[in-house]
């Protein structure tokens, strides 16, 4: 058997293996995978549960949220300044943040490889080295281009408004296979259609002999001198999975993918990573969505999910992609109470839905909290947070040229607005704790680079001062990228993969 739910384990547990990997989310899964297929006995451990694809997929929307997103979705980055309270989702469980995308797959930008090349030193981070890593992923994933007639009304809305205002809209590429475009990817696939990494990765670790534990929670690694020897946790099988007996691996080489919230503070509990910098420089792209409302039916639901994107504003530090929530998240969020909320969430049928996000400079600190979770800081940059009235005008003024009568901009309070009132509304004045901002993308805090004075790990993932430790996921990525990360983040994984020396020399 190869996926055990310590849940119903009774008493300590003590692993041995040559690769113990931290998360089983889009980075953990690539590295286990690869080093399976080299010969090494791999061992996953993953704090959430395991819950296979077809299930998630066939649960109700809050049955989805429950079980394998962090905090039940409601992570918050805490605001400082004028900054908006951001919430940042995560996924929690075999297959981690992967399991929940919307399958968007964007490469790592040429301008931004080309940034980490000559400003952070990282030389073999360049568009030609990195091509053969990203065809590797893209083939594992099954990255195609979403044909234009499995976009949905909403987003040909958008299209037609954000040509006429001077912006190109594109065909997103997706990890997909039978997509029939039902627009539910965020809370699993019913179809088997989205090649998340639990679907397209992970099984073939564990036919290359990879066995995976869910509910183990890594505490700590364990050293031996400058040397990775293991980790230490708890067993999640106490009443309601909390913490209960011991977990203990040893290993040859540890690897630490437990994504940008919590890398930082397994490594700061173990006394690793140079303080200077770890936790630091987190970024997320703060996104926010714009609803307009249309004459016409739209049904804004029926069409694959998030299947155009527009980067004509990338210069400004702009992308925009289509996307749209379950109907019933989408009325909770309406503005109004009572017979107001009733009377817009009738306009349901009538919605159509975009987003943007913005390409920051950072702002974030992962702070060691007093429970489980750390507490996260975020000051936006000077630039990003102009950038924001540019990002939701823009949108709106594309939905207008489309003929929405109404939007409904991310700004709390806010009731719609017609082309009329858009105008007169100075956005630029409003504080930032009046924007509804979301964020799935955290990366950047336990970053790499070619300097031990200014980074955590190497440009192969090591943690400086350590042998057999690396980092592998969304935390090492030094910048952010201005697209949404998980295609870049499996290719940085698996370059670290292939470039990790044997067991015996790392
Ligand atoms: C709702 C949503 C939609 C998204 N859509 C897209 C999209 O369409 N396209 C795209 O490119 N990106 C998308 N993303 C982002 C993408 O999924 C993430 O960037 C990517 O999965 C991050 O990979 P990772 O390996 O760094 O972390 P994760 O995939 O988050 O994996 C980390 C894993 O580590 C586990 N873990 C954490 N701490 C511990 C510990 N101490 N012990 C054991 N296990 C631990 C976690 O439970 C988790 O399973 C989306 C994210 C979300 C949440
Ligand atoms: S839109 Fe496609 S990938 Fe998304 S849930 Fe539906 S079938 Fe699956």
């Amino acid at each position: 058997m190869s996926y055990h739910s310590a849940r119903d384990h009774v008493g300590d547990l003590v692993l041995d293996c040559d690769v113990v990997v931290v998360g089983s989310g889009a980075s953990g899964a690539v590295v286990a995978t690869e080093l399976a297929s080299a010969g090494l006995k791999v061992i996953i451990v993953e704090e959430g549960p395991n819950i296979p694809s077809a299930k998630l997929g066939q649960m109700r929307v809050s049955e989805s949220i429950r079980h394998v997103w962090r905090d039940g979705a409601f992570t918050i980055a805490i605001p400082l300044g004028d900054t908006p309270a951001i919430n940042v989702t995560m996924g929690r469980g075999v297959g981690g943040s992967s399991m929940l995308t919307g399958g968007v797959c964007f490469r790592i930008p040429d301008p931004v490889l080309d940034t980490w090349e000559r400003e952070l030193g990282l030389v073999e981070y360049t568009p030609k080295k990195m091509e053969e890593f990203h065809a590797h992923v893209e083939k594992a994933i099954h990255v195609e281009e979403v044909p234009k007639e499995m976009r949905s009304i909403g987003t040909n809305l958008f299209a037609e408004g954000a040509a006429k205002i001077g912006l190109t809209v594109e065909s997103m590429r997706r990890n997909t296979k039978g997509c029939n475009g039902c627009g539910r990817c965020n809370f699993g696939c019913p179809h088997g259609a989205k090649m998340s990494v639990d679907v397209s990765y992970l099984p073939r670790a564990v036919e290359k002999g990879a066995q995976i534990f869910s509910h183990c929670l890594v505490d700590k690694i364990v050293m031996d001198g400058t040397r990775a020897v293991g980790v230490r946790g708890r067993l999640l099988n106490k009443r309601g999975g909390a913490p209960g007996d011991r977990l203990t691996v040893h290993a040859r080489r540890v690897v630490i993918a437990a994504g940008a919230w919590h890398t930082p503070l397994v490594l700061e509990r173990s006394g690793l990573g140079n303080r200077e910098v770890l936790g630091k420089n987190l970024t997320l792209h703060p996104a926010f969505r714009m609803l307009a409302r249309f004459d016409q039916e739209v049904r804004g639901w029926e069409g694959a999910l998030q299947s155009a994107y527009s980067r004509t504003l990338e210069p400004e530090g702009i992308t925009y992609t289509g996307l749209f929530v379950p109907v019933g998240v989408l009325g909770a969020t309406m503005p109004g109470v009572g017979l107001e909320l009733a009377q817009n969430a009738k306009k349901i049928g009538h919605l159509a839905m975009f987003g943007g996000l913005i390409h920051d400079l950072g702002g974030g600190t992962v702070h060691r909290g007093l429970g489980r979770e750390p507490y996260v800081t975020y000051r936006m940059a000077a630039r990003d947070r102009a950038v924001m009235p540019k990002l939701i005008r823009t949108m709106a003024e594309a939905f207008f040229a489309a003929g929405a009568r109404e939007v409904f901009l991310p700004v709390l309070g806010m009731r719609g607005l017609d082309a009329d009132a858009l105008k007169q509304l100075r956005l630029e004045d409003l504080p930032g704790k009046r924007f509804e901002c979301a964020s799935q993308h955290p990366l950047g805090s336990a970053q790499m680079g070619s300097s031990p004075r200014r980074s955590v790990v190497d440009g192969d993932g090591r943690v400086w001062g350590t042998q057999g430790l690396y980092v592998v996921d969304g935390s090492v990525l030094p910048t952010s990228l201005g697209v949404n990360p998980q295609l870049s983040i499996m290719t940085v994984a698996t370059r670290l993969a292939w470039r990790m020396p044997p067991i015996s020399a790392s």
